[in-house]
């Protein structure tokens, strides 16, 4: 066995030690033993190791009275933690720091800003990540790492963005940009990957947890397939790129690939504000805006906000109804923009999925709205940097 090999074994026992008690305060080290299958010396060894680092603490059990009593492990979960950053919003810059646990310590969002390049947004979100932890009074040795949520496509072979709804990230390395400005260890990937992994961790029922599906409505729309329990990627990255599909307005051009009829651009915010306005409008010309206007009338009843949700409810149904053809989940999630208007659609929804359904009638397809997606994306991004994370190497 090589030493690569024995490197690998230990960082992987390491992890399947902290996974474990991740969430359960009290365990004794013969636990830990049982619930990962490691040996007793494995386990005692690597959270000696872990207690020298300051990851783990282990205090004496209080329920043993007399004789050698038993120490139990504490994961010091509140000492470490995953800065997130939410880059999907033209402009705007999403950051949140969390434990261990997922809660939050501080949470972000600047005004929108024009940056003139890529290396000017990140030079912004580190001073903004500098001046938090210091009111914090949170070392950066404390930081596990960045974890990157962007509305695109990490493209694995280039280890560039692509069809990126941001225009100055389309293209760049970055990955590469944010480790050279942060110093740590990053994660960048789609929001709808960090959001179904987390859903499938945090949301899903056992039983339902190997095909789930998340899809994002914002900017764009995404999708993250994890089907027989693996997460679809493809062979770029690219896999479940499903927004530019043409099942939307034939009349509508999509503004990334330029092609007329993507669900896309039907279904994103600019495709709401589209049909209820009667014009394409960015940022800049007050989407947002026109967007809250539409949730209030959505909310209302008001007419013509309802034909706007009758006709993307029906889109939304065939996009469904492919990914249910495509992948028979267990489980949808929808998330992003929609949560506040998900009750008005949902009728047109499930009656369009109904009808091409292939599965046994008797079997429900479970539909469910993500209230809080940004809460979500948060949480994928901890997931991902923890598996990344090697702890005898963290600085206490
Ligand atoms: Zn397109």
């Amino acid at each position: 066995m090589s030493i690569n090999d024995i490197i690998d074994i230990k960082q992987k026992n390491v992890k399947d030690i902290i996974r474990c008690v991740r969430f359960n305060d009290g365990l004794t080290k013969k636990q830990i033993a049982e619930k990962t299958g490691l040996s007793f010396s494995t386990v005692s060894n690597i959270c000696n190791e872990l207690k020298e680092k300051g990851v783990i603490t282990d205090k004496n059990d209080g329920n043993y009275s007399v004789g050698r009593t038993p120490k139990v492990i504490n994961l010091a979960y509140n000492k470490f933690f995953v800065l997130c950053l939410d880059l999907q919003l033209e402009g705007i810059i999403k950051m949140a720091l969390l434990d261990l646990r997922n809660n939050i310590i501080f949470q972000y969002e600047n005004d929108n800003v024009d940056f003139a390049d890529v290396y000017e947004l990140v030079n912004f979100a580190y001073s903004g990540f500098q001046t938090y932890i210091k009111s914090h009074d949170i070392s950066e040795d404390h930081i596990v790492g960045v974890g990157v949520a962007i509305s695109g496509v990490f493209d694995r072979k280039e280890g560039k963005i692509g069809s990126c709804m941001v225009p100055i990230l389309e293209g760049q390395p970055l990955k590469k940009i944010i480790s050279d400005v942060f110093h740590l260890p990053v994660y960048v990937d789609n929001e709808s990957n960090l959001s179904v992994l987390a859903a499938q961790l945090y949301k899903a029922k056992d039983d339902y947890k190997d095909n789930v599906i998340y899809l994002y409505i914002g900017e764009g729309v995404g999708v993250g397939v994890i089907s027989d329990g693996t997460l679809i990627r493809g062979e770029n990255g690219y896999g479940t790129e499903i927004g530019h599909i043409p099942i939307g307005n034939m009349n509508y051009q999509c503004r990334t690939c330029h092609s007329y009829g993507c669900v896309e651009t039907d279904l994103s915010i600019y495709g709401f504000v589209k049909k209820y306005t009667g014009r394409f409008m960015g940022r800049k010309e007050g989407v947002v805006k026109e967007w809250n206007n539409f949730i209030c009338d959505v909310l209302d009843n008001k007419p013509e906000a309802m034909n706007v949700i009758q006709e993307n409810g029906i889109i939304l149904g065939q996009l469904v109804s492919i990914l249910v053809n495509l992948f028979d989940p267990a489980l949808i999630y929808m998330g992003g923009v929609i949560a506040p208007i998900y009750d008005k659609l949902y009728p047109f929804i499930i009656d369009e999925v109904k009808k091409r359904l292939l599965i046994p009638n008797d079997r429900e397809i479970m539909i469910e709205c993500d209230e809080n997606s940004d809460y979500t994306i948060f949480k994928g991004s901890v997931e991902r940097l923890l598996n990344m994370w090697d702890p005898l190497f963290a600085i206490t």
